[in-house]
């Protein structure tokens, strides 16, 4: 860390008293686990990545008031902090191996750490998934992951591989996250507490607790022929993969699958916005030869993962939502 230099330069009184027992009750809740050589502690963590495997690299931060409502608990900010990069990993096939947590914090506050590790750990130990190091430091309130996953040599999901003519699936339900931060910026929605309303209180937890979709990710290795985690929206991520794959995506809007809080609470249109335009659900979307339907209707059953076909890939290129010859073979398992 270069800042001990600038500190002692011009007398800045080190936040590390404090960041060392901040570490400490991080690195007390971190477990050990494959391929870890040599974890928290050290200047730098040692790894042993499994043999015939690519290493699966990404990072992905969060700013308060930027990538969450201020005022969101700790615990969920937690969770979310993790749930972004394990999506990217899923989103290439990767199984979530170790990573690093950069914490920027505006005070020492032990209590707050306690509670974020709470939601981190939570998601990280259903994966496991390892903390192997990080960095600890004051300043406004921002939480950075850097995650390595294994991907057996050539079964990464990339998002160059999509075929004019391939399906593009989506998983589970889209634009419940916005429809959440949208009931948020009307003040509808108080983040911090639970909704007495059912139908708020499952879009509530779909904008704070993602679930990243590992398994599926892992379960589209030698089927999908491309992937995106869903981050920024339906059409703009679909977009990464058109553009990627030098094809046209023709989506049929009415086939965007939507969960019935989503619609209960927005009305159709609003619900259908939010799912082709919103962003933070953390669903995957993909690509795949028609041949591949059966598969995917197992994997589908397996997870208990609902998968929709909602168009093709075309001969053109970018997104569009026009609708779609209905004899298309439009499928949705659930
Ligand atoms: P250095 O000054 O050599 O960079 P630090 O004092 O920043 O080391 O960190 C000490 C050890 O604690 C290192 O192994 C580092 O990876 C780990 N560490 C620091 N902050 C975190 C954190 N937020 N989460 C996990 N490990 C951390
Ligand atoms: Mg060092």
């Amino acid at each position: 860390m270069a800042q001990g230099r600038i500190r002692k330069l011009i007398r800045i009184p080190p936040v590390s008293l404090t960041e060392f027992a901040l570490i400490d009750r991080i690195r007390a809740r971190s477990r050990g686990g494959d391929g870890i050589v040599l974890g928290i502690g050290d200047d730098a963590a040692l790894l042993q990545p499994l043999a015939g495997h690519w290493l699966a690299v990404t990072a992905d931060t969060l700013n308060s008031g930027v990538h969450f409502p201020p005022e969101t608990l700790p615990a969920d900010i937690g969770w979310k902090t993790l749930a972004v990069n394990l999506s990217d990993l899923a989103a290439m096939g990767a199984a979530p191996a170790w990573g690093t947590l950069a914490l920027s914090l505006p005070h020492a506050d032990a209590a707050w750490v306690d509670a974020f590790a709470d939601g981190f750990f939570a998601l990280a130990d259903a994966h496991g998934w390892r903390l192997i190091g990080g960095d600890t430091t004051r300043g406004p309130l921002s939480l950075s992951v850097t995650a390595f996953g294994q991907v057996p040599h050539g079964r990464a999901l990339r998002r160059d591989g999509a075929q004019v003519g391939d399906d593009i699936w989506v998983s589970g339900t889209l634009g419940d996250a916005a429809g959440a931060l949208k009931l948020w910026q009307d003040n509808g929605l108080d983040v911090t507490r639970p909704a007495a309303d059912a139908d708020v209180e499952f879009l509530r937890q779909r904008l704070l607790r993602p679930t990243p979709r590992v398994e599926l990710g892992l379960a589209l290795q030698g089927i999908a022929s491309a992937a995106v985690d869903i981050s920024d929206g339906l059409l703009a991520d679909l977009g990464h993969i058109a553009a990627g794959s030098a094809v046209g995506a023709d989506v049929d809007a009415t086939r965007v699958p939507l969960s019935g809080p989503l619609r209960a609470v927005l009305g159709m249109a609003g619900a259908q916005a939010c799912a082709l335009s919103g962003g933070d659900d953390y669903e995957l979307c993909f690509t795949a030869a028609p041949g591949r339907r059966e598969d995917l209707q197992r994997v589908s059953a397996r997870l208990g993962l609902r998968l929709t076909c909602v168009g093709q890939t075309t001969a053109g290129s970018g997104v569009s939502t026009g609708r779609d010859d209905p004899g298309a073979g439009y499928q949705h398992f659930a």
